[in-house]
């Protein structure tokens, strides 16, 4: 039994040897997985910047990172895990905490979540519940504690399961999130994370801390829409490539990635100028909306999409690990301690186009976004992506499709779980998609 956890609620009692012989396993597994995607998206990208591989080592689960994270624990920093992008990045950085997204995409512990779980739950869930059963994943190990948004039903569970191996603390986004009322609840349950993150670090977040944090994430929020703004036009940027820099944002050092990203900017802006592509020019334009790829294992539909025949390449998505995570700046209007962490806490609830809100409108914002992304990059397709076990994208599709349905954009609708046996019939029609998308824009 870890030290300081009770009795386990739901966690089952493995053995020392099971425990070991599957973390073995599992990692043999990823790490060999990891190279192989890394070395497909270099096949894919033939002149890729070389910059680009200082986001495949951050990308590289037990790498140099985990050896930097392992090595500021000891020196006395705290680490503070958290599930989805509800949770106020920048209130772990002014404690000088170590912020890391612990959501796992590895498909190989799903089916140790379901010795816990339903194979019905969500292969998020089910995931990170393994990861967690075996000590596997690297960022849920680091951390001291987790921050765990109730965004759905296995989120709200999966707070309780993981409570069995960390201090767990809950945040609650309100359904809805235009009321006065809806913000007094969330700020309060701010309020709450930041007294619980002062206590765990034995810091206290001050008006000068704050003030940096917030200022380091308007760093990092521009340096990732100059990123974005570059998926606009000619294709200069594969859609993987960038979405494994949006990725690696949720666990490496956020100043060191906000440099490196102006450095991709940099170059990539140079090639614009030089019209080198990344891709021939009328290349299918994708759009992958729905449930979030994490990575690795979750790249299956990335993967397919730009290595099809006829390709595409995704020039956005709507991934709360990818277009959306650092999309919104903090607006801090006043630099007093009041009205940053206002602003703080508007920021993680207004912008949020995440499919947990309901309205009178029927989450307008979600649609919304949806068509600005479209409108701005020109989308040609959108791939709806659905987990099966996720109620909430899947249940929001026949609003999406018909509002995109008015503006004459196709959408596809695509269920899959953390599988790799489903492959060669995604391709298939993932192909079909392309194809007549293909002949829109020769069209
Ligand atoms: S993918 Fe869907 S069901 Fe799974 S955690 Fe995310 S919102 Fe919840």
């Amino acid at each position: 039994m870890e030290k300081g956890f009770g009795e386990k609620k739901y966690m089952v009692e493995l053995s020392e040897r099971e425990v070991e012989d599957l973390r073995n396993s599992v990692k043999a597994t990823s790490l060999k997985l990891m190279d192989e995607y890394i070395e497909r998206m270099k096949k894919t990208w033939p002149n890729r910047p070389k910059i680009m591989e200082y986001f495949d080592e951050v990308a590289k689960f037990f790498g140099t990172r985990e050896k930097e994270i392992l090595k500021a624990k000891e020196e006395g920093r705290k680490v503070i895990g958290y599930t989805c992008m509800f949770a106020p990045i920048e209130l772990i950085l002014a404690a000088d905490a170590i912020p890391v997204r612990v959501s796992s995409g590895i498909y190989d512990t799903t089916k140790l979540g379901n010795r816990i779980v339903p194979v019905e739950v969500c292969p998020v869930v089910r995931s990170t519940i393994g990861v967690g059963m075996i000590g596997f994943s690297p960022h849920l190990e680091v951390s001291d504690a987790l921050i765990t948004p109730l965004t759905c039903d296995g989120m709200a569970k999966l707070s309780e399961i993981l409570s069995d191996r960390k201090p767990v603390w809950t945040v609650c986004p309100p359904r809805l999130k235009d009321s006065e009322q809806s913000m007094r609840f969330w700020r309060e349950e701010l309020q709450s994370v930041k007294a619980k993150i002062e206590k765990l670090t034995g810091t206290k977040i001050t008006a000068k801390k704050l003030k940096t944090a917030i200022e380091t994430m308007h760093r990092a929020t521009r340096a990732f829409r100059r990123l974005q703004e570059l998926r606009r036009g000619a294709p200069v940027i594969m859609g993987r490539d960038a979405m494994l820099v949006n990725q690696t944002s949720a666990w490496d050092d956020i100043e060191r990635w906000t440099k490196k990203t102006e450095e991709l900017c940099s170059e990539l802006e140079k090639r614009r100028q030089e019209k080198i592509l990344a891709c021939a020019p009328d290349t299918p334009r994708i759009m992958i909306a729905g449930s979030p790829a994490l990575w690795p294992d979750n790249w299956k539909l990335p993967n397919l999409i730009e290595e099809a025949n006829p390709q595409g390449v995704i020039v956005a998505d709507e991934f709360c690990s990818g277009d959306r995570f650092l999309f919104d700046p903090v607006g801090v209007d006043e630099w007093t301690m009041d009205d940053m962490f206002n602003a703080v806490a508007e920021r993680y609830l207004l912008p949020s186009t995440c499919p947990c809100f309901t309205s009178e409108d029927g989450n307008v914002d979600r649609v919304n976004w949806l068509k600005a992304r479209i409108e701005e990059r020109r989308v040609d397709g959108v791939v709806y992506h659905v987990f099966r076990g996720c109620m909430l994208y899947a249940m929001e599709y026949t609003r999406i499709k018909k509002a995109l349905d008015k503006i004459n954009v196709p959408v596809y609708y695509l269920d899959t779980d953390y599988t790799r046996e489903d492959v060669g019939q995604i391709k298939t029609r993932v192909e079909a998609f392309l194809e007549m998308l293909k002949s829109r824009v020769e069209f």
